[in-house]
């Protein structure tokens, strides 16, 4: 405990998620005193919010956090359970210090390092890793105010299954694997409609008898980084995994088109100026993050967060478990080690700058 009464630990990990954890091993390992704030009052919490059917598009194999393979049969996709379970076990068998119910709402350069403000208490830490997650924020583009409340608006987070949603048709907004997991759930009881804004690339999930991600392992490409000329290339790109337009239409009997862009009522109006009336809607139109809480010199004049795999220029102010923070593993269950175990030598390495000189007495004549 300082003597201002605020309690101090070496280092203090924001967000318990799967990134969380992760550091929090190796955190574990080195010794450390440190301590993991979780804002939600249950372990996993952003898996917890995913629809009950989601199946995972990464294997068993490929799912491991460090230091405890992903339990079952290596070769099959777990479901959103499996991974809550999976995480909380984690959490408790490697006695991390997670503090759950304990949202962070302000982290501030400090004498000493960081001042990481919460509700009702305050820590210091010499070093602190934000660990908030790459999908923060639920993002519903602004149309959905023009529809009318007859209209039964959810995002992808708040749907849980076919059950959420009255009776009649509904229209699925985003091309993304969420919007086909959840168009192709809903097709088995009713009308579904798909609008995709902007396609991705088509990845089958099993070639000759492999996964994906075991090609992605065996090619290197999992590994390539956001420096090399081809991590550039697909981190431009967002990948559809299992699923194709084609399939969709023809073995779920689902209607695809465009990107939706205006809306009256009950009728959305899509790009190529089509129209359609809905029931409903499962906006599956993504996420944003949300940095503001941090008062640090670490963003560009655009608001970008800048960093060199989650190294801020912040002395012992980091970032884990960003989207394509180093490789398209980043922010994957089974690849997000790996720039832990970065974070975490930064940490055992770091030393905290010489305290500024104190300045002399100006001189007044
Ligand atoms: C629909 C969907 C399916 C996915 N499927 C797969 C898959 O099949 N395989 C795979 O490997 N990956 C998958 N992912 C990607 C990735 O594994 C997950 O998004 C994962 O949840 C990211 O983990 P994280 O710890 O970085 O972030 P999160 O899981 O989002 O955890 C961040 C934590 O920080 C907490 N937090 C946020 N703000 C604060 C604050 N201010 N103070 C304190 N705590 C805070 C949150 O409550 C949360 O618990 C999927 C993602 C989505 C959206």
């Amino acid at each position: 405990m300082m003597d201002n009464g605020v309690k101090r630990h070496d280092v203090i990990v924001v967000g318990g998620g799967q990134a969380g954890l992760a550091i929090g091993y190796f955190l574990a390992q080195q010794g450390r005193d440190f301590t993991i704030l979780e804002a939600a009052a249950e372990p996993a919490a952003a898996w917890r919010e995913r629809w009950d059917s989601l199946k995972l598009f990464t294997p068993a194999r490929y799912n491991a956090l460090p230091g405890r393979a992903f339990p079952g049969d290596p070769d099959t996709y777990p479901n959103r359970d499996d991974v809550v379970a999976y995480l909380t076990d984690y959490a408790r068998d490697f006695n991390l210090p997670v503090e759950l119910a304990s949202r962070v709402r302000a982290i501030r350069k400090a004498d000493a390092g960081y001042l990481v403000e919460l509700d009702d208490r305050a820590y210091e830490a010499d070093q602190v890793v934000v660990a908030t997650g790459p999908f923060q924020i639920p993002f519903v583009p602004a149309i959905a105010d023009q529809l009318g409340d007859e209209v039964v608006q959810l995002h992808s987070t708040t749907y849980r299954s076919p059950h959420s949603l009255p009776e009649g048709r509904v229209l699925v907004v985003g091309g993304g694997n969420t919007g086909f997991q959840i168009a192709e759930e809903l097709a088995a009881s009713r009308e579904v409609h798909l609008s995709i804004g902007s396609r991705q690339t088509p990845l089958p999930q099993r070639i000759l008898g492999r996964d994906l991600f075991w090609y992605l392992e065996a090619t290197g490409l999992i590994r390539k980084t956001t420096e090399s000329r081809i991590g550039r290339r697909l981190s431009g790109r967002d990948t559809l995994i299992g699923s194709t337009p084609r399939r969709l239409r023809r073995k779920h009997g689902a209607v695809l088109h465009g990107r939706a862009v205006s809306a009256v009522g009950s009728t959305v109006r899509f790009g190529d100026g089509t129209e359609l009336e809905v029931d409903g809607v499962v906006w599956a139109t993504g996420f944003k993050v949300d940095h503001s809480f941090i008062d640090a010199s670490i963003f560009d004049d655009a608001g970008r967060l800048v960093h060199q795999r989650g190294v801020t220029e912040s002395p012992g102010l980091y970032f884990l478990g960003l989207s394509w923070q180093h490789t398209r593993g980043s922010a994957l269950l089974g690849w997000v080690k790996d720039d832990a175990e970065h974070i975490a030598n930064q940490i055992q390495t770091f030393s905290p700058p010489a305290p500024a000189e104190p300045r002399a007495p100006e001189h007044v004549a």
